[in-house]
């Protein structure tokens, strides 16, 4: 299936996946409209730094001798793994395989928002939305061709396609 990936070397933690990621998923799908919106709308993707528990100073900064320096990190966000630990720690059925497009989905509906899901995602990849007490996570953008933070990263770091495909285009950059 086409899920998202991210180049780990072009990536360089500006965080504009996020932004995207969160107006996208807004009421009204305008910055500066989604800002006053309450709830905030929540970000699907998140721009971490791997190397542990790392400071903040270590995204990207310009040094005093005037070098642009950063850390390593990466855009993360939900793999649609195939056999989802969030899927099976899910007991009210909210997290499910779609077995037509592999992706992994959730319903709101039937979310009771005991958070059990994000205790099991190794990956960090689900979000509370705490007013309504339930999660929120990636859903690749289903009214858009190109998702909003794959769209948005200026770096093209990160990847629309099949493992295949991204691992072709990391042989050939
Ligand atoms: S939410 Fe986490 S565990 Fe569930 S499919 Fe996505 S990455 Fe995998
Ligand atoms: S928070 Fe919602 S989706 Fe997550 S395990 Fe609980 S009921 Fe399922």
């Amino acid at each position: 299936m086409k899920k998202i990936y991210c180049d780990i070397k072009k990536c360089i933690g500006c965080r504009a996946c996020e932004i995207a990621c969160a107006v996208e998923h807004s009421k009204s799908k305008k910055l500066d409209e989604a800002i006053k919106e309450r709830p905030l709308p929540i970000k699907r993707r998140k721009a971490e730094s791997i190397e542990g528990d790392v400071p903040r100073s270590k995204f990207p900064k310009i040094t005093e001798a005037g070098n642009l320096e950063w850390g390593i990190v990466i855009s993360t966000g939900c793999h649609h793994c195939e056999d989802a630990p969030c899927v099976a720690a899910c007991m009210s059925s909210a997290m499910y395989k779609d077995k037509k497009t592999g992706q992994t989905k959730h319903d709101e509906e039937k979310c009771v928002g005991c958070w059990m899901c994000i205790m099991s995602c190794p990956f960090g990849a689900l979000s509370r939305q705490k007013q309504d007490k339930i999660i929120v996570k990636c859903d690749l953008c289903p009214d858009r061709d190109i998702p909003a933070c794959v769209e948005a990263c200026q770096t093209a770091a990160l990847f629309l396609g099949t493992e295949k495909e991204f691992k072709k285009k990391l042989c050939n950059t």
